[in-house]
């Protein structure tokens, strides 16, 4: 979702500072990162050269940004004012005046930590905590509009999806990276602007998570394991489905039973005021109980939304309620070193009416034979 709109972003800012007074923060410093975009519609570049949002409880929001990168801001005097600075200013020194008598400072997970040194100079008496403190209740509840986006980009992945079930894309004799920029460019096709990842791993190389895709060419006889999302309109995709080339094992059937039966069960887990951890405990124990648990690694999803991982996470110890809005992964997986590696993911939504998943690709072990 990319919108101009500066009522999305008052209100934003609006909830921003409920959670400011909630949570005892005086002001809130965003540079890299999805923060600053979520709040105002503007990313910071990664250079050397500071960019920062100042955001106090009270009074104006201001970005200070270089000043050759001042052009490409959209300017929204509602929302927030600009101070360009110059090669000979010191944008820290402006960012420490800018906060005035703020003593708890919240400051985002990606501003680099030379900022951050360079500030707590200027102010070592101030208290610093994560932005997260201030924004995980906004950003890991998606509205309506965000929403919207994940199921877009959802669907366009899952297209790619069924081109790869289908056997629209060829395996047998190419590499896994061939695959892998195949998948890669059929995103575009579908109506990303970016990839994000997309992995491809055959075999023996399934077993790895993330495996990185390289020169081994797939043959017949072999699982394929694909992984693979971008970002549509800010937000961002994620899908795993695997296919099997020639005739699946027994073996192979089996276990995938069992994944297809954790993953479905798990999606299910995601209702209201359960906690996060339960999406895991529920996947987790119908591999456990057929024998494969030693062979799941992995926790079981983690939130997306403008990022591919963010809050929430399904993790044990995660105790976070499941709220209306919340959007994470269900990705359960079986790996077994040196074999074979087989996962299964959608995106889903918690909602009022129950988990509505993103991502409708069939879920079943695809055999193609090409
Ligand atoms: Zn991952
Ligand atoms: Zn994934
Ligand atoms: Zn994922």
């Amino acid at each position: 979702m990319k919108t101009a709109d500066p009522s999305v972003y008052l209100s934003r800012l609006a909830r921003v500072r409920e959670e400011m007074t909630r949570t005892q923060v005086d002001a809130l410093l965003l540079s890299v990162g999805h923060d600053m975009p979520y709040l105002m519609g503007y990313h910071a570049m990664p250079l050397e050269r500071l960019t920062m949002l100042v955001v106090p409880k009270h009074g104006e929001v201001t970005l200070v940004i270089p000043r050759l990168e001042a052009p490409r801001v959209h300017e929204m005097s509602d929302v927030f004012r600009s101070i360009p600075w110059n090669e000979t200013d010191d944008p820290v020194q402006i960012t420490h005046d800018l906060l005035g008598d703020a003593r708890t400072i919240a400051v985002g997970d990606q501003m680099w930590s030379r900022f951050l040194v360079d500030l707590l100079a200027f102010r070592p008496q101030a208290h610093y905590v994560r932005s997260v403190v201030v924004m995980e209740a906004l950003r890991s509840r998606k509205d309506d509009a965000e929403v919207a986006a994940l199921r877009a980009a959802g669907q366009a992945a899952d297209r790619v999806a069924a081109q790869l079930q289908s056997g629209q894309i060829p395996l047998v004799g190419r590499t896994e990276a061939e695959v892998s920029a195949d998948l890669s460019a059929r995103l575009i096709a579908e109506g990303h602007q970016k990839v994000n990842f997309a992995i491809v791993a055959a075999g023996e190389n399934a077993a790895s998570p993330h495996h990185h895709p390289g020169s081994r060419v797939i043959q017949r006889g072999e699982i394929v394991l694909c992984d693979f999302g971008g970002t549509m309109n800010g937000y961002c995709s994620d899908i795993t489905r695997c296919v099997f080339v020639g005739e699946p094992t027994q073996e192979i059937l089996d276990a995938y039973e069992v994944l297809m039966r954790a993953q479905s069960a798990g999606v299910a887990a995601g209702v209201l005021g359960k906690p996060c951890e339960h999406v895991d405990a529920v996947t987790r124990s119908i591999i456990d109980d057929a024998g494969y648990g030693e062979y799941f690694v992995h926790r079981t999803g983690h939130g997306i939304g403008m990022e591919e991982h963010e809050d929430p996470y399904m993790v044990a110890g995660n105790t976070t309620a499941i709220m209306h809005g919340h959007a994470y992964s269900v990705e359960p997986g079986i790996y077994v070193p040196g074999k074979w590696g087989m996962r299964l993911e959608d995106i889903v939504v918690a909602t009022h009416d129950g988990p509505v998943s993103m991502n409708n690709a069939d879920h079943n072990l695809a055999v193609v034979d090409c």
